[in-house]
């Protein structure tokens, strides 16, 4: 059976779905996105990412087509018209489709948002065999542009930096820029030292995750320390422990940094803990 996708206003099987080739977001990467997990048929951290995508509709001066409570209620569709138990719903917003392709933005009061969504499955998404077992990153320049605090749909260094990963055994890499780390590729990244959480500051050098936002406040409310504050990756091959967040991943634990084992190469207890503090406490907040 096909999927059922939202393209705008429209809910559609996937192979009837269309978008035109003048689209910016094919074009120029014109756009930004959002990913939601979905978990038992209700969403994690939907109000986060509504926030984050307004903030980044407002930064590249697009409009908000839709309310908060209209994208609640077509993601609740398409969980339903899909049957999703677990997975996640990507959502895309791009400038539009102005006709000739101009570096220029098109007008606003003419040209549209595109706006698609659609459902990827993952059964069994938050009982992942990699958190058990930890995951491997290799480090390597960051090279992505300096607004990394919008989410747009330019997604082509990370999806190098897989793929770099891949070709050296690794599951991820961790993105590395005068010598301290930024984040992952599509996740941010953490060690801790002596049960301290150290994770990069927010500023326009990384994406602002919402996980990470989740993370941090459930450490402060179960008395963990954090620290806001960059590190290298001498200091995180050194670390106890090292973990990455996002709406996918959710707390996964890292366990080898460029060929180095952190510890005894299991996933250490902080870690653990904030995985399972965080889908418990998801769990109970999802919509
Ligand atoms: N940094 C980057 C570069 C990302 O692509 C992502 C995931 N989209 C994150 C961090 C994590 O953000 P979130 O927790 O909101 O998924």
């Amino acid at each position: 059976m096909s999927r059922i996708v939202y393209v705008n206003s429209d809910y559609l099987p996937e192979e009837e779905a269309k978008i035109s080739i003048f689209d910016r977001g094919f074009l120029m990467a014109d756009g930004v996105y959002e990913v939601t997990s979905v978990l038992g048929g209700k969403l994690i951290d939907f109000d986060g990412h509504v926030a984050r995508l307004n903030r980044s509709l407002g930064e590249l001066d697009m409009a908000i087509p839709l309310s908060r409570d209209e994208l609640l209620a077509i993601h609740r569709e398409l969980v339903a018209k899909n049957d999703l138990v677990d997975g996640m719903i990507y959502l895309q917003i791009t400038r539009g489709a102005p006709g000739d392709r101009d570096f220029v933005f098109p007008d606003p009061e003419t040209c549209t948002p595109t706006v698609v969504m659609f459902t990827q499955s993952k059964p069994g998404l938050a009982d992942s065999p990699a958190a058990r077992a930890g995951i491997s990153v290799i480090s390597i320049p960051d090279l992505r542009w300096q607004r990394r605090d919008i989410k747009t749909v330019q997604l082509l260094y990370p999806s190098m930096g897989k793929m770099l990963a891949k070709a050296a055994g690794a599951d991820d890499a961790w993105l590395v820029e005068d010598g301290l780390v930024t984040e992952g590729t599509s996740n941010n990244a953490y060690i801790v030292r002596a049960n301290r959480i150290i994770t990069r500051e927010l500023s326009n050098h990384i994406l602002h995750g919402i996980t990470r936002a989740a993370v941090l406040r459930f450490a402060a409310e179960a008395q963990m320390e954090v620290e806001e504050r960059a590190f290298t990756i001498a200091e995180a091959q050194a670390a106890d422990e090292a973990f990455i967040t996002s709406a996918s991943a959710f707390v996964m634990p890292v366990v080898r940094i460029d060929g180095t084992a952190l510890g005894d190469g299991t996933p250490g207890p902080v870690a653990r803990r904030l995985r399972e503090i965080y889908l418990e406490e998801s769990r109970k907040a999802a919509i």
